[in-house]
């Protein structure tokens, strides 16, 4: 994904009956090397057989193949187009003062050419009103998120709120309809503008001040800041900080922590992805009230389980394989045609398209009977404790992690043929296991919006009386977020009567070339044992096979 210049519209089919339509972008050579070398990616109008690559936003294009014949964007082209949205933007912030720079410091130096590439490949799909409308129409995200602010209006009566990346204003709204008395609606991309007039439309502009810049930048209105209060005591906007805050923060700024509740829609694919997370720390350190503050949600969780999915597995392997026959075709005519001999180039291009086409995960919207066993929980957020380093990855040996991967550990019981195999109720007929094989694994994320459970705001918080909870799994249909499935390259086969069990590790890790996007690196070793009974866990049987150590990294795309 990168400038605004090269987009266009992909429109693909679905596995269900419904086509969608998406936008995606072409993307850049320099400002993204990891997928550079498979660039030209421009788009063009096709229909691929299946839901791959479904977008939340794509840094890259979700049809490639289709998109062969179409013409390189030219990367400095792409540099100035995303140089020119970023002055546009600038120009018309009101939050600016005469500060020299937004600063987003997720990305080392900031600097305009940083800023230009990371609003050519992340900020300019967030400018779109359609890719707002598709989360607009995510109505799993929407009901989650408005049974949590409207469904708990007692906990924002009264209360100053910040919603962070507001979009097209959405939460912000609910905030105001719920009772805040003040909120703060921060959007870096001209789609500030748009929700201004949608705040304006609902009535609620004398509630809701958008703002619109980094979130890493803002300085809330110094009008608000007249007659500040500590602890109860009101200041001209109706702000106030806690008692024994410290009224000047480290970096010299004066202390904006007034703010009651954070919203934020931040989660990218498998929640990190887009790595928003970041911003939503650095607001929550600056902004939020230390003790008695809330962040919305509260609580994030990433969860992975094997999968069945041959189907899918398949086509992308006959993806790569079609790759390598039009690459020996290729090379035979260039040969014959044009005197040189390309295959000394054969087994780079061969890495090249089997990361592409096997290496990378998956956008899928499963079916509950795609999964082989119970998801496990690879990473758990407290987000009033989480901090920067913890959104670098899952595994690693920063933040709360203690390195050496985040275990996993799934039994994955192959179908039933034995009758000795009889359930404890004697029910001889009972139908359980799989039939397999394993395809791979699927990963996905659900938030919670409840009360702080940390020792700090356990006791000094507002309790939400009414929880709320979105997930992202195979259970809930549609989301825009699906899950991310990393399909093996060669599939596990389950045998009857036999538990096949993996055990490894998972780590998800920043790729060197973008700070927003991750690769995902699986460890394992499979074993098969007879399996014991209809609740055959761990214990079970002699293992009768183990097979050698894997280690497969896939990127995320
Ligand atoms: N709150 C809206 C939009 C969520 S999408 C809704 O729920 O529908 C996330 C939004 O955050 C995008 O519009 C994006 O442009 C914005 N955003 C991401 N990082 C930001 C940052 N650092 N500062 C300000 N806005 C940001």
């Amino acid at each position: 994904m990168t400038s605004r210049s090269i987009l266009s519209r992909a429109k693909f089919v679905r596995t269900t009956t419904t086509i969608a339509t998406i936008f995606s972008y072409s993307n850049g050579l320099i400002l993204l090397p990891i997928a550079s070398s498979l660039s030209p990616f421009l788009p063009s109008i096709s229909s691929p057989s299946s839901s791959r690559r479904r977008s939340r936003f794509y840094f890259t294009d979700p049809n490639r193949k289709s998109n062969r014949n179409t013409s390189t964007p030219n990367s400095s082209s792409i540099v100035t187009a995303a140089s020119a949205a970023i002055m546009s933007s600038a120009s018309t912030n009101p939050n600016n003062g005469d500060r020299t720079s937004q600063n987003i410091p997720t990305f080392d130096g900031s600097d305009e050419k940083s800023k230009a590439t990371d609003f050519a490949n992340y900020f300019c799909a967030y400018a779109q009103l359609y890719h707002q409308k598709q989360m607009l129409t995510d109505h799993n995200r929407m009901a989650a998120y408005h049974a949590a602010i409207v469904g708990n209006a007692d906990i924002f009566k009264g209360k100053v709120v910040m919603d962070v990346g507001t979009g097209s204003g959405i939460l912000a709204v609910w905030a105001a309809q719920a009772g805040a008395k003040r909120v703060y609606a921060i959007e870096y991309t001209d789609m500030a503008n748009h929700a201004r007039r949608v705040v304006k439309a609902n009535g609620v502009e004398h509630i809701v001040t958008v703002i619109q810049g980094a979130v890493e930048d803002v300085i809330l209105p110094q009008e608000d800041w007249d007659g500040i209060g500590i602890d109860g005591g009101l200041g001209l906007g109706g702000l106030t900080i806690e008692e024994g805050d410290v009224e000047v923060n480290d970096d010299g700024r004066k202390n904006q922590r007034v703010v009651d509740i954070i919203l934020s829609e931040w989660m990218g694919y498998f929640l990190l992805r887009e790595s928003m997370l970041d911003s939503l720390v650095r607001a929550r350190d600056t902004f939020l009230k230390p003790k008695t503050g809330l962040m919305m949600p509260s609580h994030a969780t990433m969860l992975l389980a094997p999968i069945s999915d041959e189907d899918e597995r398949r086509v992308s392997h006959n993806d790569y394989a079609n790759a390598m026959d039009d690459w020996r075709e290729f090379a035979e005519v260039t040969s014959t045609m044009y005197g040189v001999d390309m295959s000394v180039l054969e087994q780079d291009y061969d890495r090249e398209q089997r990361e592409y086409y096997v290496m990378s995960s998956r956008w899928a919207e499963l079916r509950t009977g795609c999964l082989l066993a119970d998801p496990i929980v690879v990473k758990e957020y407290d987000m009033h404790t989480c901090t920067v380093e913890d959104a670098r990855g899952v595994g690693l040996d920063i933040g709360e992690d203690k390195g050496n991967g985040s275990p996993i550990d799934f039994d994955v019981v192959g179908r039933r043929l034995s009758t000795s195999l009889v359930s404890a109720d004697g029910d001889a007929t009972a139908d359980f296991g799989a039939l397999g094989p394993i395809s791979g694994f699927a990963g996905w994320f659900t938030v919670d919006f409840k009360s702080r459970t940390d020792p700090v705001g356990r006791r000094a918080a507002p309790v939400v009386s009414n929880p709320a909870h979105l997930s992202t799994g195979p259970e809930m249909g549609y989301t825009h977020w699906g899950q991310q499935v990393f399909h093996l390259p060669s599939a596990i086969p389950l045998l009857p009567d036999q538990t096949t069990r993996i055990v490894g590790t998972m780590e998800m890790m920043r790729t060197k070339e973008s700070a927003r996007l991750y690769n995902v690196r699986f460890r394992f070793v499979a074993s098969r044992r007879k399996t014991t009974g209809s609740d055959d866990k761990d214990g079970g049987g002699a293992v009768l096979m183990k097979g050698k150590p894997e280690e497969l990294v896939y990127q995320i795309p």
